[in-house]
């Protein structure tokens, strides 16, 4: 098994690059998910994008300015990706489709090192350069239910 650190006591604090925004996060979150569709590569970089995924009212944003991003994913639906509106580091994103959830770029997080993705989704984009722990849900593209995603994050972070 995987070495995981608990998730640290609550609240979680995170911010952007240039120091301007920065965010709180209030409740525990429900997933680490690596992504790996060539829209998160895009996005991060990298052969995937890290997110936590949380409930909207746990989110706050504690000092800063936000710029929003709206663009659409390959499924045709909308999702605003919220930027640091100096610096440009990609803080979060909210699907419009599901307002009650936003993921935020695990990242950005002043300690992200406990964020260990449980669950790794869209693998037939991936390039092996991050290659999932050996307990980690795979997916050769998405479940057609987060809630799956969301049981394993609950089985190796137990509250
Ligand atoms: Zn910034
Ligand atoms: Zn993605």
């Amino acid at each position: 098994m995987t070495e995981r650190p608990p998730v640290p006591p609550l609240p979680l604090m995170g911010g952007c690059a240039c120091g301007a925004v920065r965010y709180r996060v209030t409740a525990r979150p429900h997933a680490v998910n690596a992504c790996h569709c060539k829209d998160c590569q895009r996005l991060a970089g990298a052969d995937a994008a890290i997110f936590l995924h949380l409930d909207t009212p746990a989110v706050t944003l504690a000092q800063g300015e936000i710029a929003f991003y709206r663009r659409t994913a390959d499924s045709g639906r909308l999702i605003d990706v919220a930027r640091c509106a100096a610096c440009g580091t990609r803080l979060w994103h909210a699907p419009l489709a599901v307002p009650e959830l936003t993921l935020i770029s695990a990242g950005t997080l002043d300690d992200s090192g406990w964020a260990i993705p449980t669950s790794h989704i869209w693998l037939k984009r991936a390039n092996g350069t991050m290659p999932p722990a050996d307990d980690t849900l795979r997916y050769d593209e998405s479940p057609t239910d987060r809630r799956i995603l969301w049981d394993r994050f609950a089985e190796l972070y137990p509250a």
